[in-house]
């Protein structure tokens, strides 16, 4: 199966730094059949960077969208205006619901408009740190799942990633146990296979985030179910980024030699 490692830069970067940044990426970024590489910069940087990229080398995605197609909004970009931009969107991510204040209904109205709209929507969920502790990872996901996928058709759900990031591990070095990702990810593709059957669930890609680097990527890419990585910091780090497509291309290589 395609392995995905996307790259969030969040708040980093002007158009100018995103540019000579993307000009050290596509340096060294091998192009692998088996491996998706996205990059998701700032919303200014799209549109210059989309002239850029070496479009098989590299893809691009949005880091949030506003889920009405276009009106008075003022401030807020909707999917229908970054097709053609990019082709995936970041919808949920824990910054979205902690900081800005996120709900699932929002989430799910996101969802489908990146779907509306023919973009691949990559759905984040995850526990906080409290919820880990107190043993309720398991309702969380199962929460975060169908609340954002609710009203998602059987025709679209094979359009969809989903990426499991504990709150808890994004940007403070801290990953959860091998086993402990196992763990959500069988949670998150038993919820799918409720909705959507258990074919659907086995083929949607789940990817984990949180404090993922070259140390840690082979470890995380390994464990059963894994289909790539949502990288934060580390993807801001062209040695770091390049690395972890090149191990998700020689994992891929792997399952490829044992599924023959
Ligand atoms: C993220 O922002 O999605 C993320 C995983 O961040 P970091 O890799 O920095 O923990």
């Amino acid at each position: 199966m395609k392995k995905f490692i996307i790259g969030n830069w969040k708040m980093n970067l002007n158009v100018h730094e995103a540019s000579l940044f993307v000009m050290k990426l596509a340096e060294g970024l091998p192009i692998k059949r088996d491996v998706e590489t996205v990059i998701c910069p700032s919303f200014i940087a799209l549109q210059p960077l989309s002239l850029q990229i070496n479009h098989r080398q590299m893809k691009l995605g949005a880091q949030d969208c506003y889920w009405r197609d276009s009106g008075a909004f003022t401030g807020e970009i909707s999917a229908t205006q970054l097709r053609g931009l990019a082709q995936y969107i970041l919808i949920g991510h824990s910054e979205r619901r902690h900081i800005f204040g996120e709900d699932d209904r929002e989430i799910r109205f996101k969802v489908q408009a990146a779907l509306r709209n023919s973009l691949t929507p990559v759905l984040c969920v995850g526990e906080t740190e409290f919820e880990y502790d107190e043993g309720d990872t398991l309702h969380v996901l199962n929460d975060h799942v169908a609340g954002g996928l609710l009203n998602v058709g059987s025709d679209q759900i094979q359009d969809v990633i989903i990426a499991y990031e504990p709150v808890w591990a994004i940007g403070s070095g801290r990953t959860p146990k091998p086993e402990e990702i196992e763990q959500a990810v069988k949670i998150i593709r038993t919820q799918i296979a409720h909705m959507f059957g258990k074919n659907v669930a086995k083929n949607v890609p789940v990817l984990y985030g949180g404090s993922v680097n070259l140390t840690n990527a082979r470890t995380i890419l390994s464990v059963r179910g894994i289909d790539g990585l949502l990288v934060g910091g580390a993807s801001l780090i062209a040695p770091e980024f390049v690395g972890m497509v090149e191990i998700a291309g020689e994992i891929a290589k792997q399952e490829e030699i044992k599924n023959e």
